[in-house]
């Protein structure tokens, strides 16, 4: 039987496709990355058709990309050889939310939109870390790639809020990591050997995550937002310690586009939550007396009047900061995620000017401060998908942006293949050969998500 036909058996006409016009979707992204060609796509909806389609790829040698929302941007979802598009959308069922242990356990479909309307509705009291990401992007896919919320700042990566996994391994096997391993409780992922970082930052190539069980916080009652701006930006590094070491966020990030012009400094966007309002009040009161004199000039300025329109925005959950989404006409959209050392940002904004003006770009930036040692450091490109020439611009704007975060010590957050290749160059030899070690005892044929920490 060909694998178009094996498909169908194993779950149905309905969810397997082979159509030209289903493939030309599941063959590319809405990055800057070019296409690649998928030859089926199938949309389980349950972990024993997972198991059956990676046996039957394993036993044809037929590539599998797995796929959440499709909204890494990199290209990490575009299969690089062809093969099954494994689309998870289907396996969307909120399994169980533990109000008293603090979890969700959903399956690795359920999106993000999906989980935060059930939390609302169901359990008010309790929220997970939302993303700044369009809400049909997946808790899981996102949890997979290190990906960060509107909580990070406070609680910490997405992926450090994993409480258990249900992972379908290259063999077929099903493999449970956590306290779910020997009970029915999923509410730690230890204290025993972290399995879970065999599967994270792996983009999809040591196995399928078909469950998760991901952390839930308190949602405070009340939230607000006050805003500083500068255009003194070697002051960044010590505002961010300050504001970080007093504890007292919830959220908070750093916004700066060069158009319009009242855009055009470095704004701090902190967010401040609370269970009472004398609490809110005291974060705010305490927030605006620590940049009155900052640095011994009044180089940071408290932002008096917040647009109303501005104010819901960054209070919204997600917040909408990432402005340059839609800055161009023409949709596309990719950004060179740069995990950096805080004292590291103003060199970073400097470069991230050079280089967008380099492209003839206009330059947009929205950081994430990240527990107060880190920032997501996003240099922004925003380009018109009919425009060769813009998208090829873009590239190499990212390239340089790659090379950036690179020399200036950072680390690249899901990178496309190409920064993929940059960042392996540098590891340290023997790291990358534990990488390739580790993928190939897991996945012995290379059918999984191929072209991804590739290690030659
Ligand atoms: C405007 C905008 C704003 C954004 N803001 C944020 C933000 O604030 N924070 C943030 O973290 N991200 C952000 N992103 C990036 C990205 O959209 C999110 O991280 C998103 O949550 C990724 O989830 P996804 O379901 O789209 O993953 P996908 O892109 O589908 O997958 C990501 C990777 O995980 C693998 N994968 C997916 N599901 C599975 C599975 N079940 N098993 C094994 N492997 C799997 C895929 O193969 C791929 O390698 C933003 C994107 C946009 C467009």
């Amino acid at each position: 039987m060909n694998v178009y036909d094996s498909l169908v058996n194993i779950a149905g006409k309905d969810r397997v496709s082979e159509s030209q016009a289903d493939l030309y979707l599941y063959s590319r992204d809405s990055g800057a990355q070019p296409p690649g060609h998928a030859d089926y796509v199938v949309l389980p909806k349950t972990v024993e058709e997972v198991q059956k389609i990676v046996l039957l790829a394993s036993s044809r040698n037929v590539p599998i990309t797995p796929l959440g929302g499709g909204l890494a941007l990199s290209a990490l979802v575009v299969p690089q050889s062809g093969g099954i598009v494994l689309d998870m959308k289907r396996m969307d069922q909120i399994l169980e939310v533990d109000e008293m242990n603090r979890y969700a356990l959903i399956e690795a479909g359920v999106s993000q939109g999906t989980l935060r309307e059930y939390l609302k509705r169901n359990h008010p009291r309790l929220q997970h870390s939302t993303p700044e990401a369009p809400p049909a992007a997946t808790v899981t896919g996102n949890v997979l790639i290190h990906g960060h919320g509107h909580i990070s700042p406070r609680y910490g990566l997405n992926s450090d809020m994993i409480g258990g996994m249900e992972v379908v391994l290259p063999s077929g096997e099903i493999s449970r990591i956590g306290s779910c391993a020997l009970d029915k409780k999923w509410f730690t992922k230890g204290p025993m050997p972290d399995l879970a970082g065999l599967f994270v930052g792996w983009y999809g190539t040591t196995g399928i995550v078909t469950k998760l069980s991901i952390k839930l916080f308190p949602k405070p009652k009340f939230r607000e937002v006050i805003a500083f701006k500068t255009d003194d930006i070697d002051l960044l590094p010590d505002a961010i310690f300050e504001v970080m070491y007093l504890d007292m966020v919830e959220d908070f990030f750093l916004i700066m586009q060069e158009k319009p012009d009242w855009m055009n400094h470095a704004f701090l966007v902190v967010i401040v939550a609370g269970h009472f309002k004398e609490e809110i009040e005291l974060k705010k009161r305490v927030y605006k007396n620590l940049f009155k004199e900052f640095g011994g000039k009044k180089s940071i300025e408290f932002v008096e009047e917040l647009h109303p329109a501005l104010e819901k925005r960054f209070l919204d959950v997600p917040p909408l900061a990432a402005l340059a989404a839609d800055f161009r006409k023409g949709g596309g959209f990719q950004y060179t995620g740069a995990i950096l050392p805080v004292d590291k940002v103003p060199a970073a904004w400097r470069k991230g000017i050079e280089i967008a003006h380099k492209y003839t770009m206009i330059c947009s930036y929205v950081h994430q401060v990240l527990l107060g040692n880190s920032v997501m450091f996003g240099f922004n490109y925003s380009f018109n998908r009919a425009d060769k020439q813009d998208i090829e611009k873009t590239r190499m704007a990212l390239e340089d942006s790659n090379r950036v975060t690179l020399e200036l010590g950072g680390m690249i957050w899901k990178g496309e293949k190409a920064a993929q290749k940059l960042v392996l160059e540098q590891m340290d030899p023997n790291t990358a050969e534990l990488i390739k070690r580790v993928k190939g005892l897991l996945d012995p044929k290379g059918i999984m998500n191929p072209g991804n920490w590739d290690v030659v």
